[in-house]
């Protein structure tokens, strides 16, 4: 996806209807300075402004993410081209959470050995307050960071059965209560019902990775 020609386009398509990148971005319910920033290439309108912003200029949503007006005859493959890129953009944010994850694991766990053998410390020492007060405060970071984990893991990707193929998103639940390791968890599946080990792949399509 070319950011620039899209901008572009979204500029030539505004001028077209006759409003201000002002009135424009009034009509959006958001700034003027994104409306500028999407002009000049240096981001794209979310996903969830995106028809509202097609249905002003009078353009679909693949001509905007193409920029430019497209005939009729080689609108599917175009389509299609868009689609494609959109996922591949997800499956890259996806990676990233699911890296920033592991991250996360490799600081905590030594942390918090750190602080509970601290706080064990303090309490043979007598500071038994403040010994137990950091191995709470170990044990909350621990807790959170595996909140914040879990959620990650549930909305990046997805879980493929081993069974039928069937590629999921588990309910966060479901993830709560299953036994893992790594990213792989022991869960039902929602399509043949058997329960197994699902591995986490980031496409939904079978034969991606
Ligand atoms: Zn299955």
């Amino acid at each position: 996806m070319d950011q620039e020609k899209i901008g572009k386009f979204i500029a030539d398509c505004r001028k077209e209807k006759g409003l201000t990148q002002a009135l424009l971005a009034e009509k959006l319910g958001i700034t003027d300075r994104a409306v500028s920033k999407w002009e000049t290439g240096k981001s794209l309108p979310d996903a969830s402004i995106m028809l509202e912003l097609c249905r002003i200029l009078e353009i679909n949503v693949n001509e905007l993410l193409t920029g430019e007006r497209i005939i009729m005859d080689n609108y599917k493959e175009i389509a299609e081209e868009n689609m494609v890129e959109l996922r591949k953009k997800v499956e890259k944010s996806d990676k990233t959470l699911l890296n920033i994850e592991k991250a996360l694991i490799i600081i905590i766990i030594p942390t918090y050995a750190i602080m509970i053998l601290g706080g064990a410390y303090m309490c043979k020492f007598g500071h038994i307050p403040f010994g137990i007060a950091l191995m709470a405060v170990a044990l909350l970071s621990v807790i959170s960071a595996g909140i914040v984990g879990m959620q990650i893991e549930h909305d990046a990707g997805y879980y493929e059965c081993p069974n039928c193929g069937e590629r999921y998103v588990p309910t966060l639940k479901a993830m709560y209560m299953a036994p893992h390791y790594g990213t792989t968890r022991k869960m039902k599946c929602p399509c043949c019902g058997k329960k197994g080990y699902h591995k986490k792949v980031l496409t939904k399509e079978r034969g991606g990775k």
